[in-house]
Order: structure tokens, then sequence, then C-alpha cells
């Protein structure tokens, strides 16, 4: 492990606090050190208060920041004073604690600061940087974890028992570092927890974390415990979408809500998961306790979500039995599976939940591996995770949280979705907290958003093979599909009859209706799986029921379109899926229309283009998020109980009225 400090980086920040943000960013830099929101950093500055009195200031870093991204305003300046007389008192509960660590920062914008507050405070070093280094809990997850630190460390750092975050663990630190800090000191380790570092300045207390974990990283690679291998595997089946939505489908139904799962495939997570010794390997805990909250104690491997349920619910009845405070059961889904042929699982509420499970899994299994090869991996007891995962702050911010979304947990899939309507249907059901998987023939589709709830993937749709493809990627990203917007079409120049060539004919029907009828098929086995029913939405035209002179093969296109949804409503209402069709007309702000359609169509009815735009009963400009946000909403329980049903979104069209 190599320290990234760079002067000139370094020289655009020129104050204490500057610095901090700095080095911080640098911790935030390697996953290794810092996943997630895991770990924090702080420096003690003396400045003048609104009296015009000295007064010491903790700024510590505030929940909800991560260290990767932290600006100066993510530190929440907390008094020192009061910090460190809250350390010795003889209890604290921690909400209690919360409640002083908020009620003390000295700006009432600032963010709530971390629960590590006061541990940072007791620590005499203006900074202080503290990570949940996965070699540390490596080392410290092992049997001899005690004596392995002793060994790396001397007397470097002074070595703390586990004991839960919070402020017990604060007054432990503050009563064994009085205790055990000599002259050598520079670190601190929490066993099973993570690492403390401090120096005088930014770049001594940084540089001094980096050196301490390279002495860790050393000693693992001299005990041949760095580098694992594992057995071979076969490759992964090709085929899995229809097994894969099947199983996100009975997850969801025991948790009476609909999950994320994106699966990862990879040879490590297969071989990880057929790893002879992988019931008990994997069978004992998280690396650091802190990943509980996100990934729970144990993970699911194979597929019986019941028997995992049960199982999870003992260990709820047993451990809440002997709680301090009456505690309530949370959702029992699993949120890391485990299968030899399918690989690794991440299920959350949301696509990022599910990320972020998957990145702290990857780290699990390394950490696991690591801990393995030196001579066994050994998590804390269920005990100490159960205190972890039901810890009345996490309880708290759980009676806390809104009504979500009303997508949460769906994944819907676009075509088009590069542009015009289809671009503004992925914007509608992003914001109702979908999942959207984006198809388009345009290569841009792949970064229209950069967020874990998007996949935009190229796709010419009226090849089927590649149509297919992408629905087995969507099914791995997100676990299922449970919207399809049917959005991608063709608008060829106006040309009459007599003019109209048969390849231009085909090309229409082949973009506008075949892709459709094939990606109908393929998906009716996902859709089919739908926790709250599949759900499908046709963006029609209003030349369904007034074509236009000059667009033959459209018109004829998108009727034909029409009646293979209105078919598809029958058929499908069995298995609970609704298919609607929405008729927009003169949208203008898409990919179909050109300047020169537009002028070209304006002058057909002899208009001004601005009248073109809005030539219609209400006189008003039919725009895409327009459209986008009435097929979102015909995917929501306002269109529950409707199917095969057809929607102008035109203004008022007088040949349609
Ligand atoms: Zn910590």
């Amino acid at each position: 492990m190599k320290s990234l400090w760079n002067e000139h980086d370094a020289a655009q920040f020129t104050d204490d606090l500057g610095l901090r943000v700095y080095t911080s960013r640098l911790l935030g830099r390697d996953s290794s050190l810092v996943l997630h929101g895991g770990g924090n950093t702080s420096v003690k500055i003396t400045q003048k208060n609104i009296l015009g009195e000295e007064e010491e200031i903790l700024y510590v870093k505030g929940s909800g920041w991560d260290l990767e991204t932290i600006d100066r305003a993510g530190f929440a300046p907390v008094r020192m004073k009061h910090l460190l007389a809250l350390a010795h008192l003889e209890r604290l509960s921690d909400p209690e604690m919360v409640n002083e660590l908020r009620t003390n920062t000295i700006d009432a914008a600032a963010p709530t600061p971390s629960v590590e507050a006061i541990l940072h405070a007791v620590l005499p070093h203006k900074y202080v940087d503290h990570t949940h280094s996965d070699t540390l809990v490596t080392v410290t997850n092992t049997e001899r974890g005690l004596e392995r630190i002793k060994e790396i460390y001397g007397d470097s750092v002074v070595i703390i028992p586990y004991v839960m975050p919070g402020f017990d663990l604060a007054r432990d630190c503050a009563l064994r570092f009085a205790l055990d800090a000599g002259p050598n000191t520079i670190g601190m380790v929490l066993l099973n927890h993570g690492i403390f570092s401090f120096g005088a300045t930014a770049r001594e207390s940084y540089e001094r974390m980096i050196a301490l974990v390279d002495r860790a990283e050393r000693y693992l690679q001299s005990q041949n415990a760095w580098t694992f291998s594992l057995p071979p595997v076969k490759p992964a089946p090709p085929s899995l979408r229809r097994e894969l939505a099947a199983l996100r489908a009975q997850l969801s139904q025991q948790a009476g809500t609909p999950f994320i799962v994106s699966w990862q495939d990879d040879e490590k997570s297969r071989a990880y998961a057929a790893h002879p010794e992988t019931a008990r390997i994997a069978q004992q805990g998280p690396a650091t306790p802190d990943h509980v909250i996100r990934t729970k104690r144990l993970p699911l491997i194979g597929r019986d979500i019941d028997g995992y349920v049960r199982a999870y619910r003992d260990y709820f009845d047993a451990h809440a039995a002997t709680a301090r405070e009456p505690k309530t059961l949370l959702d029992p889904t699993p949120r890391v599976i485990l299968d030899k042929e399918w690989g690794m699982a991440a299920v959350g509420h949301t696509a990022k939940d599910a990320a972020i499970v998957r990145d702290i899994y990857n780290h699990t299994i390394d950490v696991i591996l690591r801990a393995e090869a030196l001579g066994g991996y050994r998590a804390l007891s269920a005990r100490d995770l159960f205190d972890m995962e039901y810890w009345d702050l996490e309880q708290a911010k759980l009676r806390k949280g809104g009504k979500p979304p009303l997508f949460t947990g769906e994944v819907a899939l676009v075509t088009g979705a590069a542009s015009g309507i289809g671009k503004a249907c992925v914007e509608s059901l992003l914001a109702r907290g979908a999942a959207v998987v984006g198809l388009d023939i345009d290569t841009a589709i792949a970064s229209l958003h950069n967020k874990a709830a998007f996949r935009g993937i190229h796709c010419d749709i009226t090849d089927e093979t590649q149509l297919i493809a992408a629905l087995e990627t969507a099914v791995r990203a997100y676990g299922g599909l449970d919207m399809l917007i049917l959005n991608a079409g063709v608008f060829p120049p106006g040309r009459r009859i007599e003019a109209l060539a048969t390849a231009e004919w085909q090309r229409v029907m082949r973009i506008n209706l075949d892709a459709n009828l094939v990606l109908l098929r393929e998906a009716h086995p996902l859709l089919k799986h739908a926790p709250r029913g599949g759900r499908v939405v046709v963006i029609g035209s209003k030349n369904v029921p007034a074509p236009g002179p000059g667009a033959a093969a459209y018109s004829a296109s998108k009727a034909a379109l029409n009646q293979l949804a209105r078919v598809t409503a029958l058929e499908w209402g069995g298995d609970g899926i609704r298919i609607n069709s929405l008729h927009p007309n003169a949208v203008f702000d898409t990919g179909l229309w050109t300047e020169d359609v537009l002028a070209a169509r304006a002058a057909h009815y002899g208009m001004s283009v601005e009248h073109y735009k809005t030539n219609n009963v209400l006189k008003v400009e039919v725009r895409s998020r327009d459209v986008a946000e009435l097929a979102a909403e015909m995917c929501g329980p306002l269109f529950a109980k409707t199917t095969g049903a057809q929607l102008p979104v035109d203004g008022g069209n007088d040949r349609v009225i």
C-alpha cells in the first residue's frame, strides 16, 4: 500500500480543514480502506466564537458523507469541551449521545456528527484518521488475531478488544489509550472493527495510516495469505433469465415487496460459492460489524429462501429475547445469495442498495479467503452481530423512513431510450424509483445516466439475437422485468403509396411492428414473474385512429402494433399482465422530428411551424415529458384495473374526438 499524497494537489488546500478534506479523499479513493461510508476522519481547530472567545472545535465527518467525495460542508463542527466532558460520564445511551452531538455543533446546518465523534475527541492529536481496512479485519478476524496484531505492531499501536461502536467504545478507548499509549504510539487497532492513526499534520496522520496498513499487508504476504487461489469452475450457463426471474419472484413474494436482485457470474464468485468449505467459511458473519446492516449476518447458500427466512427468524427470536430493549423484527430477506452455478447475487430494495451490498461482499470474499489462508476465518459472535444489526440507532432510522417511491424494487425496460419520448420515459421511471434498462441503436445509450439504477444497452431491436441478449443482461443486472415500454420506432419521410418502395415498407414494419412482437414474446415469461403483475405500455400514434396522407408505412405499422397490443391484453390478462396504449401526436422534441420533417409536415398543412406545433383543440404543445409521465402512471396503481385501453395524448384532435 502506497501513500497517494501529492504536493501539487495538496497545495490547493491551504488551511487545516482544507487539508483534512484532501487526505480524507485520499483515504476514500482506496476501497480496501474505506467502503460506502465506512471510516471517518477529524481535525481539531481552535477558533474564535461569536463572543470573541477562543474555542476548540472538532471537525468530524458527518453521517451521510463518503470520504471519497467529502467537502468542507461534510465535516460537523462540535465543541471539544463538551465532547471531553461526555467521555467522562459513567453511561450515556446511544440516542442520548447522538442528541448531545447534534446539539453541540456550532453550525445549525451541519450534518449529524459521526457516532465515533467522542472517540476522535479523546485522542490527543490534531488529526485523526479511521478506516475499516480489509487487511486489518482480515488479521483480527482469525483465531490468533490479537497475538498477530501484537506481532505486527509491537508498541506502535494501542489495542482495543471488540466493543460495539457507540458511547461504550469511546469510553473504553479513552481509558485504554491513557493507560497504554507510549512515545512510539502512532495508531490504535480496534479488533474486528478497524484501525485509527493520528498525527500533528494531515499528512502525518494519513501516511501513518498507510504505513500501518502496509505493515499488515506485508505480514499477510509473509504468511502466504495475500494471494489465494480458487478451484476451477465450469462456465456459467448462458441463459438464466427465466430461472433468475422466478427466484426473484419467490424472494419478493415472501417479503411482500419487490426486490432488486443483481447477479454477477464471474469466476471468482462462482468458485467461492462452490468452495468445498463454503458452508463453514461463509456462514459465520461479515468482516466488520457495520456490514451486517447492509448484508445481514449470513448469505443464502443455494436457493432455499423459505429455509433462510425460518433460520433468520430463529436467530431473531433467540437474541431479541435477551436484548435490553424490545426489538422489532427486520425484513428477513437475504441480501447476498451464493449459488455455485449462478454466482453471487446482491439483493436490495433499490439498485443502489444492491450495488452497495455487491461491493461489500466482494471485499468480504477477499477478507474471508485471506483469513482462511492465515489459519481460519473467525467472525464476531452471532450475539455481537445481532446487537449491531438491531442497534437502537439503526432501528430509529428505520422508523423515520418515509414512504418509498412508487416503483421501488421494480425493473422497467424502455426501447428507443436514447432520445425523445423513450429518454423521457427513462427519467419518469427513474424518478418513481424503478431500475431502468434502456435499449437504443444509438451508442450514446450506454452513458445516458451514470447511476446504479440505469443500464443502457446498445441494441438493434430488429436483430432477435441482440434483443434476447439484452433481456438476459437486464435480468442479470436487476433480477427480473416488471414494466416494458415499447417506444422505439421510425417515421420515414412522407411518400405517397405510388412511390413507396417495398424495401422501405418492410424496414418500417421490421422496426415498428416485428421487433415488438419478438420483444413481447421473449418478455412474457419474465413479466409473468413480476411481483406486482407485469405492465406493458405501447407508444402508439394519433395515426392509428386518424391516419395522414403520405405516411402509409408508418400508419399501417402503428395500427398493426395497436391490434397486436389488443390481442396481448386478451391473452395475458390471466397472467396478471396488463397492456395499454398511448396515442401521442405532434410531439416535436423527439428523434423522429428532424427540422426537415417538421418543416415539410407544416408546409403540407399550409401552416407555420409554430402554429403546427400547437395545432390542437387545447392549443397546447405536447412534449416528450407529458407522454412519458402518462406512460409511467399507466404502470402504476391508477391503471391497475385497466388493460387493452388506448389513450390519446395530443392536446385534443378533432379527427380523433
Ligand atoms: Zn469504525
